[in-house]
This record gives structure tokens, C-alpha cells and sequence, in this order.
């Protein structure tokens, strides 16, 4: 049943005594480069002073931006020779990021990939569709390697071009598919359109959701309208990419791979420890990594962590479904509201479709938020009261949700585009009115 059985239900203690040998090397390992050395001589500190788990704290965070100040090479602790790859971060938030990997880093990343794989049930007979972007992104890359190692019949075909994702679909038998949330929805239209239903069509089983924040009701779509097991798939580049944390059968949180990761969730205001439970943001330091150790990296992603065993008897602590970056946070009307709250809200009624933006503009100083949202095409052919009355019930459904009354302009299916790429949530222009924020 497990791959890794010894590992992934070891008991709590020998998981942080592990811990705490990795965390020593990595300790050490990280002061070779010039961004760490640097630091740990302005702290006046020696990597032996990190002696105990919880010693880790002596440490300041390490940031995004110290990742940018540092491009290309402050983060390198070994030898440039014994670089074998890089992968950059897709940028969403600002400029990319770039990562390195030795062999070995490579092939504790392939592991860690081809452990979640095998969790969801994954195996050799399975066809793999790997429907994200080769290249610098992590998303293709990592989940190749790791799906070969498993001998699993893998299609490389990277993302976009929903025609040709369909007929390789069909034509190779495609039962396992990786793919981005919004993506999977958005080609359901194609797949109606050339007249192909994927519950009786498809042999799909299994589909790997991931690299952008999504809500219970995507998976859900995803499951009903595919007829697959649809697993939460959660990483980032600064990490190595996928394999950081993943979903199991019990889809009751991810598992997050305390082997590799010592997880902290903390207020992303004081930098504070929140309680065991509460919501935060996920702060990770690689264990056992050797191009490009990091310590106490402040991911911006907001999460928490699940109280309580898993049914399926890893051990590995499980984070909430993430709620979004600290920074897709947008504030309307003096408000904080995040795009998955909006999500909740409205992908859970059913006249809604699967595609949503929201658009916020500024006027006269007054802050206009916009939801356009593709709902059934019913709704275009008959009584405009219809769509007046829908309009309405949405208005206040995201009212209650969000203190808030957005305008609503309603879309038929398909009409927001995807190119496989993360989609874009939020379109602020109020950088464009009266100076309000950009978001660089
Ligand atoms: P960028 O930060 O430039 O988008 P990456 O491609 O490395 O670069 O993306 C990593 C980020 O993607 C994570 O920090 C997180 O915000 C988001 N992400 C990845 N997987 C998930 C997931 N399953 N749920 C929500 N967000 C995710
Ligand atoms: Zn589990």
C-alpha cells in the first residue's frame, strides 16, 4: 500500500530527531553561501548555535525579496559545478526567482514527487498526462521525473492546447492527469464541444490539481465533471517545486513532508508563532537540500495546520487547503478580502459556471469592485428577469460573505479564456485612477 511505508508513518519523535540531524546539515550547508554567511556574520552567530529545533527561531526570516536581492548566485552553497539544473519561479507576484539543484537535490525532489503520486494511488500502468508548463516552471519537470521513476507511461505534453490535450486523452487511453485548477475547468468546454463526455469517454481516474489556490467546490467540479479522484497538489520553486505538500486519500489536509520540510505557521504580521489550529503563514525550511538550502522562508501562503491524526496513518503533519497568498489579498471599501473567498461563495450555487475575475477600479475615491462570472448558457437565451433575479442572488450571497456589494456582470461559459497557466484572479486597475495601488 505505502511506497515508503517506514517513513511516511514514523512515529513523532523519531520524525524530529530526523528533524534535527537534517536541520544541522542544512544549518551548515546554507553558511557556505554568500547570502547566509553574511548573515550569520551580522548576527554574531555560528551554524552550531542552531542546536535544537526550536533554536531555528534565533533566525531571522528569509524573504522573496532577499531571494531577488540576492539573483543569481547569493543563495548557491555549493560549487557551481555541481549545479546540474535551475528552475525559476513563474513570477506571479514580481520579478522570478531562480533555484538550483545538485544530482542529489534532483533525486530527493523526484522522491518526494513519486511519494504523493503512489499515495493517491497512482501505479505503473497508469498514462500519465502531464499537462503543465515544461521548462522553468517546476510543475512539468517535477512531476516527469517523478512519474518515470515510478514507470509510469508519462506524456510530456506541458500545457495549453486543449484540442491536442483531448485527442492525446483519447487516443492514448490518458488515466492520470496533472493539471492547474482553473485549466481542467476551462477545458470542459472544448470536451462538450467535440462532443465528448470525459465520465463516459475517458478512462480518467485520477487528476493532480495544483500551483494556484482553489476552492472545495473546483475539486468537486473537477471530480463530478470528469469522473476522477482529484487530489490537492501544494509546492513552489523556492522548495523545489510540487512535493512539498499533497493531499491522500482522506483529502482531509495535506501531508506536508516533514522529512524535507520543517514546517512554522506565523502571524505574517508580528512574525509570532500562531497557535497550534490557527491560520497563518507557512514558513519552510529545507531539510537535506544542498544547491540552495533555505531557512525560515516566508512562503505567503496562508494556511493552517490540521489538528489531529490522519485516517490514513501517515504522520506527517497535514496544512489546510491554502487560502491565498498574503499578497493576493486585496482590501475594497477598507475591507481585506481574499479571491477564494469569492470563489466559495459563488462556485457553490449552481447556475455558475467555472470561470470567475474580479476587477476592481476606483472613482470619484470611491473603490468598484466587479465580479464577472461565467454562468449556464440557459441564462442567455431566456427571460432577461432571469439573469436580473440570478444577478441579484449573487449580490447577495457575496454580501453576506464579504460585507461587501460588488457589481456583477454575468458571462457565458468559456467566455474567460485559460492558456494552462495560473490564472489571473484579480485585476487591479486603480493604479490607473487617482493613484491608487499597483501591484508591481
Ligand atoms: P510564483 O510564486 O511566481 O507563482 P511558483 O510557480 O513557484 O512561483 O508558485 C508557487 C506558489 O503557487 C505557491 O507559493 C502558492 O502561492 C501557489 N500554489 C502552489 N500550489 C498551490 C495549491 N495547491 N494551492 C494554492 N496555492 C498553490
Ligand atoms: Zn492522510
Amino acid at each position: 500500500m505505502y511506497w515508503q511505508k517506514e517513513l511516511e508513518t514514523m512515529e513523532d519523535a523519531r520524525i524530529r530527531r530526523l528533524q534535527l540531524k537534517r536541520l544541522r546539515e542544512t544549518v551548515r550547508a546554507a553558511s557556505r553561501s554568500t547570502f547566509y554567511r553574511e548573515r550569520f556574520q551580522q548576527l554574531g552567530l555560528s551554524p552550531e548555535d542552531i542546536c535544537t529545533l526550536d533554536s531555528l527561531r534565533k533566525l531571522p526570516f528569509t524573504t522573496k525579496n532577499d531571494l531577488r536581492q540576492a539573483y543569481p548566485f547569493g543563495f548557491l552553497a555549493v560549487p557551481k559545478g555541481r549545479v546540474v539544473r535551475m528552475h525559476a519561479s513563474t513570477g506571479t507576484t514580481g520579478r522570478s526567482t531562480v533555484v538550483f539543484y545538485t544530482r542529489a537535490d534532483l533525486d530527493q525532489w523526484t522522491d518526494l514527487v513519486a511519494r504523493c503520486m503512489v499515495m493517491t494511488g497512482a501505479r505503473q500502468g497508469d498514462v500519465f498526462q502531464n499537462m503543465t508548463g515544461y521548462g522553468l516552471f517546476t510543475g512539468g519537470l517535477g512531476f516527469h521525473y517523478a512519474a518515470e521513476r515510478l514507470g509510469i507511461f508519462t506524456i510530456p505534453i506541458g500545457s495549453g492546447n486543449t484540442r491536442r490535450q483531448i485527442h492525446m486523452m483519447r487516443e492514448f487511453e490518458t488515466t492520470v492527469i496533472h493539471c492547474i485548477p482553473s485549466f481542467a475547468l476551462y477545458m470542459v468546454h472544448s470536451l462538450h464541444a467535440m462532443g465528448i463526455d470525459p465520465r463516459r469517454d475517458l478512462p480518467l481516474r485520477i487528476a493532480f490539481l495544483g500551483a494556484e489556490p482553489h476552492s472545495e467546490h473546483v475539486r468537486r467540479k473537477v471530480e463530478e465533471l470528469y469522473g476522477v479522484d482529484a487530489f490537492n497538489s501544494y509546492g513552489l520553486s523556492e522548495m523545489y517545486g510540487p512535493g512539498v505538500a499533497f493531499e491522500c486519500p482522506a483529502k482531509d489536509g495535506m501531508h506536508l513532508w516533514e522529512d524535507a520540510y520543517l514546517p512554522e505557521i506565523v502571524d505574517p504580521g508580528t512574525g509570532e508563532p500562531v497557535e497550534d489550529g490557527a491560520k497563518g503563514e507557512l514558513v519552510l525550511t529545507s531539510l537535506g537540500r544542498e544547491a540552495m538550502p533555505l531557512l525560515r522562508y516566508r512562503t505567503g501562503d496562508l494556511t493552517a495546520f490540521c489538528t489531529g491524526e490522519c485516517g490514513c496513518g501517515r504522520r506527517h503533519r497535514r496544512i489546510r487547503r491554502i487560502i491565498g497568498r498574503a499578497d493576493d489579498m486585496f482590501i475594497i471599501k477598507g475591507v481585506n478580502i481574499f479571491p477564494t473567498q469569492v470563489e466559495e461563495a459563488l462556485l457553490g450555487m449552481e447556475e455558475v459556471g467555472n470561470n470567475y475575475q474580479i476587477i476592481l477600479k476606483r472613482k470619484d475615491y470611491t473603490d468598484i469592485m466587479t465580479v464577472t462570472v461565467e454562468v449556464q448558457e440557459r441564462f442567455f437565451r431566456g427571460d432577461p428577469q432571469e439573469r436580473e433575479q440570478l444577478r441579484r442572488r449573487m449580490a447577495k450571497r457575496l454580501r453576506e460573505e464579504l460585507l461587501v456589494t460588488p457589481d456583477i456582470e454575468l458571462l457565458k461559459p468559456g467566455a474567460l479564456e485559460s492558456t494552462g497557466g495560473k490564472a489571473v484572479r484579480v485585476v487591479d486597475k486603480r493604479d490607473i485612477y487617482e493613484g491608487g495601488i499597483s501591484d508591481t
